[in-house]
């Protein structure tokens, strides 16, 4: 007889040497429980997915309802069901009225890819922009806007006509051009190590794109739904996109993209060809209906406001002359340490001392501090300690 570990590391593929390797049992607010009886205070999130906390009881309740009634019915945009209605009418209504038309995918990579083609289509234009660091998904067209070597090296030649520059950067924002069709920017990038622009950078972005009819895509995948101590990162800034692209947090735990755009530039998608990106499970009913608790749980428990204080406390708390800096907004943060051989150890620690946390895809000098927007005061002082004393043993 084999156990279920054995079974993980024979049938299924494996996408690193070191896997954490957890048996997660069940979940539970803030809190992971393994088969061997030990818990695990959740600084990760799955990645700032579980932003309502693991098994929120709203978001069961809803899953459940959805579940009696049905699942799939038939691909994409066909027929009219009610959670997909209900769910972009939320989002509609949380968005400036530009965005007013919503695309549902299965995950975020799906909703960059259909962004390209949209803003591709629209524009009549094939370049697209993006920003080195920045981490858009695994496809090969989110790859491809994606702007680190390490991950897309081995899988050339990528998509052709894309380009990054450097994220911050007002005076290479002048890269951007009548040809260019798109520039796809997170608005704080995440995989970078959470890296923060200056205050008048996305304004400038968002008025060099009008200026040469370029697309403004806003992947706020990762950052979106109070994540940063806003309702959308974007909101600090006051600056709006073309297209926005949702995903992770979107369906409080179930899986779920979308882009959203206004009516006008979404028409493209439905003639010369119609069905101009089609999905078989984009915006599965029972996912819509999740999402659709999940965003009235975060906006009746002002999770919002309660993550930017949650982020501030972390950083109070977080001092040691090991921690050359704690970066971040609301609970998207960094814990810069000295060098990756540190920040894997005191991951390791971490782990060892109950608490999940890991580095970025882009930055192995930091520690990842994004746990559910729900964490309590006295979660935090057990984070941090934990954290504090990873951070002293590596
Ligand atoms: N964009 C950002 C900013 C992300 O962080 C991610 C995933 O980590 C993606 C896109 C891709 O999303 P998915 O893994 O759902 O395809």
């Amino acid at each position: 007889m084999h156990s279920t570990r054995q079974l993980f590391f024979e049938l299924m593929a494996q996408t690193s040497a070191a896997p954490i390797g957890l048996e997660i049992e069940k979940a539970s607010g803030c809190w992971l429980y393994s088969s061997d009886g030990r818990k695990y205070l959740d600084l990760v999130a799955g990645v700032s997915v579980s932003n309502i906390g693991h098994n929120n009881p709203m978001v069961i309740k809803a899953v459940k309802e959805q579940l009696d009634k049905h699942m799939h019915l038939m691909v994409y945009g066909e027929f009219i069901q009610k959670p997909q209605v209900q769910l972009a009418e939320k989002l509609c209504s949380l968005l400036p009225v530009n965005l007013n038309s919503v695309y549902y995918t299965c995950s975020g990579s799906e909703a960059v890819e259909g962004s390209i083609k949209l803003a591709r289509r629209h524009t009549g234009r094939h370049e697209v922009i993006s920003f080195r660091n920045a981490y858009h998904g695994s496809t090969i067209g989110a790859l491809s806007v994606t702007g680190n070597e390490s991950l897309k090296r081995a899988f050339r030649p990528l998509m052709p006509s894309v380009r990054q520059i450097e994220f911050g950067r007002e005076e290479q924002l002048e890269e951007i051009s009548r040809s260019t069709a798109c520039v796809l920017v997170e608005p704080v990038q995440a995989e970078a190590g959470v890296i923060i622009p200056g205050d008048d950078f996305l304004g400038k972005l968002s008025d060099k794109c009008k200026r040469e009819g370029a697309l403004l895509i806003f992947d706020e995948i990762q950052t979106g739904f109070g994540r940063t101590g806003e309702l959308f990162a974007m909101d600090r800034y006051s600056v709006y996109p073309d297209i926005l692209l949702l995903a992770k947090s979107l369906g409080g735990g179930m899986p779920l993209g979308a882009f959203i755009s206004s009516r006008e530039i979404m028409g493209s998608l439905s003639s010369n060809p119609a069905l101009g990106h089609i999905t078989t499970f984009g915006g599965h009913p029972v996912s819509c209906a999740a999402g659709l608790a999940s965003i009235d749980y975060i906006t009746g428990n002002d999770l919002v406001k309660k993550a930017a204080r949650a982020g501030a406390k972390f950083r109070e708390l977080l001092v040691h002359d090991e921690i050359r800096n704690v970066r971040g907004q609301g609970l998207l943060m960094a814990v810069e340490l000295d060098n990756p051989a540190k920040t894997r150890k005191a991951v390791s620690a971490c782990i060892a001392g109950g608490a999940i946390t890991e580095w970025f895809l882009f930055n192995e000098n930091c520690l990842r501090i994004s746990p559910p927007l729900t964490i309590s005061d006295s979660e935090i002082e057990t984070a941090c300690r934990i954290l504090l004393d990873s951070v002293k043993r590596a």
